[in-house]
């Protein structure tokens, strides 16, 4: 018997992590992905430490870092600009316990990975049409007729995720009562830490992305079938965060022209569905995905990846047993992502809070706990040393 053949869908972080961790250990694996080139989403992107550690593992990390800007220090402030806590990463870097995190542009990212795959891995403006989980193979159809045949398929395809919901039926997402705004101006102020500002059911934030570009993320509550989403002009959009009065906020949102190329997102989850039966597999978004209250959706999708690719190789002599090969990455990988689901949810919940009083109770406790440094080090370190 050959090489177990992965066929992945979705060329986004976790479709393209998965080929690079396939392919360093000469595992077979194509992509498909319905959209005709890399998507170049103008958003920055947090990779925190543990994503650095697989990327670091993976041989991608200098690429990584060279378009990008170190995570050295995260600032949050209230909505006025007073400092709540400073959360210093540094002791844990000097110290070795976790990589170097990085602050890069999305289109960066996207760039390192798809180059570190050999060409040809990625057919990009595949539409999938049909799939058949057959006893010995899966086969996938796509629009153009196109026949695909492999022994592990993985579902890469995001939050709305079609393998999910061939294999698994339909699940919606779960919306979380809040949606954010991402978009990329120029640093005008020289920013080098990220910082955030908590306001009152709404949070910006600023983050460096290189010396010259500062990514800007907001969010805000909003009733489901509300259309705040669509901001009609730049100036409703100033006026709309209008409460939070500081001169950071105030240069990088005076840039703005227009709406133009701001993305809106709903914030939902994707939580405990099946994540693997018999020959298919799913990862990241289309699997989890998570709030993204700690940047971690990216984080988790690229660990999802590495483990993937260590338990297929493992069973790389012995095909048959794919199906405990699957069940042995769900059993690493559920507890882990579980834990980094319900933290994030909880800092989302906590941020946005729109009452005064609980505003005011929660900026309270943020600025206590800022000065346990000791302890905040230690949560850290328990998040972010992952190894895989
Ligand atoms: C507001 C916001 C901010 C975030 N910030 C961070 C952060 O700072 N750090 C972090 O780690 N994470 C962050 N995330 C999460 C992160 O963006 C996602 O977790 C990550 O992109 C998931 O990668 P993925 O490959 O699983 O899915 P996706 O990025 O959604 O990629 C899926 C790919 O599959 C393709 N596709 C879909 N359907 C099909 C199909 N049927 N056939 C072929 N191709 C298909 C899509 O075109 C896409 O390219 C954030 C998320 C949001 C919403």
């Amino acid at each position: 018997m050959g090489a177990i053949r992965t066929l992945a869908i979705g060329g986004g972080i976790g479709g393209l992590s998965l080929a690079r961790e396939f392919i360093i250990r000469g595992l077979p694996v194509t992509v498909l992905e319905r959209a005709p080139q890399l998507n170049p989403v103008g958003a920055g992107i947090i990779m925190n430490p543990n994503a650095m550690r697989v990327l670091e593992e993976n041989g991608l990390a200098d690429a990584v870092r060279q378009g990008g800007w170190p995570y050295m220090i995260r600032e949050t402030y209230d909505r006025r600009g007073n400092l709540l806590a400073i959360r210093d990463y540094r002791p844990l870097y000097s110290g070795g316990k976790i990589s170097i995190g990085a602050l890069v542009h999305r289109a960066h990212l996207l760039h390192v990975l798809y180059e570190g795959l050999r060409s040809g891995v990625v057919r990009f403006g595949v539409r999938v049409r049909k799939i058949d989980l057959l006893p010995d193979e899966v086969r996938v159809e796509t629009d153009q007729g196109e026949i695909f045949v492999a022994d592990l398929l993985v579902g890469a395809d995001g939050i709305h995720s079609q393998v999910r919901d061939h294999v698994f039926g339909v699940t919606e997402p779960l919306y979380m009562g809040y949606r954010s705004h991402r978009f990329v101006v120029e640093n005008n102020l020289g920013m080098e830490n990220f910082t955030e500002f908590l306001g009152r059911g709404k949070r910006i934030g600023l983050v460096p992305i290189s010396k010259n570009q500062l990514y800007v993320w907001t969010t805000f509550n909003s009733p489901i079938e509300s259309r705040e989403l669509a901001m009609t002009s730049a100036d409703r959009f100033r006026e709309f965060f209008g409460e939070f009065k500081n001169e950071r906020v105030g240069t990088a949102f005076s840039q703005l022209e227009s709406t133009d190329g701001m993305i809106c997102t709903d914030v939902e989850e994707i939580r405990r569905g099946g994540w693997v039966k018999e020959r298919v597999a799913l990862l990241g978004d289309a699997a989890h995905a998570v709030t993204p209250n700690i940047g971690q959706g990216a984080g988790m999708a690229m660990e999802d990846a590495a483990v993937l690719a260590q338990e297929v190789d493992a069973a790389r002599d012995a095909p048959r047993q794919l199906p405990e090969a699957l069940g042995r990455y769900v059993i690493r990988r559920r507890p882990r992502v579980e834990n980094v689901m319900r933290l994030s949810r909880q800092v989302g919940a906590e941020g946005q809070m729109s009452n005064p009083i609980a505003c005011w109770l929660r900026n309270h406790r943020i600025r206590r706990a800022g000065r346990d440094a000791p302890r905040m080090l230690e949560e850290l370190e328990r998040l972010l040393a992952y190894r895989i």
